[in-house]
């Protein structure tokens, strides 16, 4: 787009940021990172004094050398890429939502039965949403083929599909599990597509025989790990308060040494007593062998007693900012490293990610409970607040529909000028619930941590896109869980 009269041009919506001493903005209803050269960069700071005229920007890129054909190529790029903008150009609205959203991801809740007792369960926690009263404990066969008949038939023209295994604990039901990977297969390859499967676990259940299964299979593991066993078994605890770490250690070191076909992942989470971020992670990936550590901070309302305060979430991003160094380090060298809160980051800002829901809930994704119950995602299973549907019944578009008109970037007021919106999009919806009993309610929460993250992401995103662009290429296939 080349401008070719008299306008007024303003400075569009972007966050500006360094790596090194490149300066780059990142375009934020664009979702883009463009890198600045000294022209752009001009051209940048006169229109932050004022806006300006294309015969005035025009002049004074000529006083860098520019000619004018160059410095109207120029000025039409940067308005392409919206950092700035003509004066007659419509204000930006937020992202629109996808017109079609074919189903791509199921979460079976195999069973809502657990055998940890966890302090901070969502599930049976006190902040728990779901209402399990009367309904099934464990999933039957005949509910699962009906679920993973409704994935086929409502995924469109998607080529490959999934399937998370969740609990409860997922291997409580494990016979079960074997069932729906062999229906999945067979019916995938009746239809022509190809599916891939996934699952959370404890680890407390794994035996040899589950490790060949799930390594046989190629399906994907997450363990629910908290770190070494003075902070897991602070929180992760059998009914009778006894820690669970010293069971599940040496199960996990048999799945890390049999199951090879797919990487292995520890999820952590945060709570005001398991904060010391930089342990756990050598722990886990160092002492253990995990692939990759991802870390999140525990869902609740504040004033439980195993929240994690504003203090503690600042010593949280001051480990999470040394652990992110250290990532920078690997990947400058072309080494892969474990921490995957960073790369989760880096491949939604390679792809280019520009959100109108902060997730696949409700959209891609739907979690079925053991009674056949369809919710928006697997932590909204079983929960009569949200009963969207049922297996036996289907999917209730109505109440989709309402579901996703709540939680779109739109209503998000609070949202519309802030720059991590692309990635963040207003949060977890299940979050959003516990804390402001409303799924469309922006996580306002955790605002200023979420900008500091995306900015250190952008900052080590434009460092490697700086020293070693080819790393950026692992991020191109790259999905979050
Ligand atoms: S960080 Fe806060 S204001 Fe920004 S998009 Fe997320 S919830 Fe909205
Ligand atoms: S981010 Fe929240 S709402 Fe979305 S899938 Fe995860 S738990 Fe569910």
């Amino acid at each position: 787009m080349t401008p070719t009269f008299t306008r007024t041009f303003r400075l569009g919506e972007f966050h500006e940021f360094y790596a090194g001493e490149t300066r780059f903005a990142y375009i934020v209803p664009a979702g883009a990172i463009f890198e600045l050269d000294a022209p752009a960069a001009t051209v940048l700071d006169h229109l932050a004094a004022s806006d300006l005229s294309l015969e005035e920007l025009v002049e004074r890129l000529g006083a860098l050398g520019l000619r004018a054909e160059d410095a109207l190529g120029l000025l039409g790029e940067l308005t392409q890429s919206r950092a700035i903008a003509t004066g007659d150009a419509p204000a930006e609205t937020p992202q629109n939502p996808p017109a079609v959203f074919p189903l791509q991801t199921l979460v079976l809740n195999l069973t809502n039965q657990c055998n940890l007792s966890c302090g901070y369960c969502y599930e049976y926690g006190a902040d728990k949403v779901a209402t399990p009263q009367g309904k099934a404990k464990f999933m039957d066969f005949d509910t699962a083929r009906a679920a993973i008949d409704m994935l086929f038939a409502e995924s469109g023209e998607r080529r490959s599909v999934h399937i998370t295994f969740f609990g409860g604990e997922t291997l409580m039901n494990f016979p079960l599990l074997e069932r729906v990977v062999e229906y999945a297969n067979q019916q995938a390859e009746a239809l022509g597509r190809s599916i891939d499967f996934s699952l959370t676990t404890n680890a407390t259940l794994l035996t040899p025989a589950i490790i060949q299964f799930l390594s046989a299979n190629r399906i994907g593991v997450t363990v629910s790990m908290d770190g070494p066993p003075e902070l897991h078994d602070a929180l992760r605890v059998f009914a009778n308060g006894r820690g669970s770490y010293d069971i599940i250690a040496p199960k996990v070191r048999e799945l890390l040494a049999t199951h090879r076909t797919r990487p292995i992942a520890a999820r952590v989470t945060l709570t005001s007593s398991v904060t010391d971020v930089g342990r756990i992670y050598r722990h886990l990936k160092h002492d253990l062998g995990f692939h990759e550590v991802g870390f999140a901070p525990v869902t609740t309302s504040p004033d439980r007693l195993y929240a994690i305060g504003e203090r503690g979430m600042d010593d949280v991003f001051e480990q999470f900012r040394v652990l992110a160094g250290e990532y920078l380090e690997y990947a400058l060298r072309g080494e892969l490293h474990g921490f995957s809160n960073v790369s989760d980051t880096l491949a939604e800002l390679y792809q280019g990610v520009n959100k109108s829901h902060p997730c696949g809930a409700g959209l891609g994704l739907m979690g079925v409970g053991p009674s056949g119950d369809i919710a928006p995602c697997h932590r909204f299973v079983d929960s009569d607040t949200h009963p969207p549907r049922n297996i036996a019944t289907g999917i209730d578009r109505a109440k989709q529909q309402a579901f996703l008109d709540r939680g779109h970037i739109n209503g998000k007021y609070d949202c519309h000028s802030c720059f991590a919106r692309p990635l963040c999009a207003g949060g977890c919806h299940h979050e959003a619930y516990v804390r402001y009993g409303d799924t469309g309610h922006p996580n306002l929460h955790y605002c200023d941590w979420i900008r500091d993250w995306t900015d250190l992401c952008l900052r080590i995103y434009g460092t490697i896109h700086a020293q070693n662009p080819e790393f950026l290429e692992n991020f191109a296939e790259r999905k979050g869980l």
